[in-house]
């Protein structure tokens, strides 16, 4: 049997969105909660699922650690609501500091409970924010449920180019379409406004142009930034004009796009 037969629709969600990077430190979380704000500042509904469940960054990223979940009447459980965006995350069933240890079956049955048993209602947008690297999570979830696009982030020294595409690559052999990568921690800006690159540049483009890859976004390195998702508050919230901000809203106007070309 084909492993993807399996795939059923969550009822209610319109359009799956998964996040991955080749490893970790990358950003990938602080993308993926900046992208599902950013979509939620578009008008959408929108979730985040944090299916990273060796190190789930969720709970801190929007100020409810050590907070768990109700569950309702027909006992699903009621994601948390954080600056109008519904979230689930391992990190509320067990402690930050529980290192969380998975056999292939546990795996397959906490991936279906949070895909079954959240009462996600209706959404536009459910954003997953996958593990990094190239794993059974990936794989799990693409015989689960159908995802319209997987979205790549990446940083741009030449040395990380080998970890995106083993992303860009897992995203193909599970047969996610993959829509483009975010280039984080692209540049800097200095205080008289000048844009410096920290590294030098050149392999990613040449790489996502050989391929016909689109790069979604180029988020600048802000130190600013860092201390938001540590205050709890994703950046599109608390900074909303800032560069960075911008940068997140064109990355779901750009997401936005690509989901809807993809499912037409
Ligand atoms: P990952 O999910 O890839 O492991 P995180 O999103 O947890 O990465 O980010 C790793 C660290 O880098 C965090 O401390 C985060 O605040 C910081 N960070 C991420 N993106 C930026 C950025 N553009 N500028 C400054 N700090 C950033």
């Amino acid at each position: 049997m084909n492993p993807f037969d399996q795939q059923a629709p969550i009822q209610g969600v319109k359009h799956i969105i998964a996040v991955g990077s080749g490893k970790g430190g990358v950003g990938k979380s602080t993308v993926a909660a900046n992208l599902a704000v950013g979509l939620k500042h578009r008008g959408h509904k929108v979730g985040l699922l944090d299916a990273d469940i060796y190190g789930p960054s969720v709970p801190r990223l929007f100020g409810c650690l050590g907070q768990r979940p109700d569950v309702d009447s027909q006992s699903k459980i009621v994601p948390l609501t954080r600056f109008g965006v519904k979230l689930m995350s391992m990190g509320f069933m067990v402690d930050e500091d529980m290192p969380m240890v998975w056999r292939g079956p546990m795996l397959f049955k906490a991936m279906d409970q949070f895909f079954r048993d959240v009462a996600w209602g209706e959404l536009d947008y459910l954003v997953i924010d996958l593990p990094p690297g190239t794993g059974d999570v990936a794989l799990t979830m693409a015989q689960k449920v159908p995802v319209d696009g997987g979205v790549v982030v990446c940083t741009p020294q030449n040395m990380a180019l080998a970890d995106g595409k083993k992303a860009i690559s897992m995203f193909a052999q599970v047969k996610i379409p993959v829509l483009g990568v975010v280039e984080n921690m692209s540049f800097m800006t200095t205080p008289q406004g000048e844009r410096v690159s920290l590294f030098p540049k050149g392999e990613l483009d040449a790489y996502l142009m050989s391929r016909d890859l689109a790069k979604l976004a180029e988020i600048p390195f802000q130190p600013q930034l860092a201390l938001s998702s540590e205050a709890g508050v994703p950046a599109l919230e608390s900074q909303p004009e800032s560069a960075e901000a911008k940068a997140f809203l064109s990355l779901a106007d750009e997401v936005i796009r690509r989901t809807v070309k993809h499912s037409s």
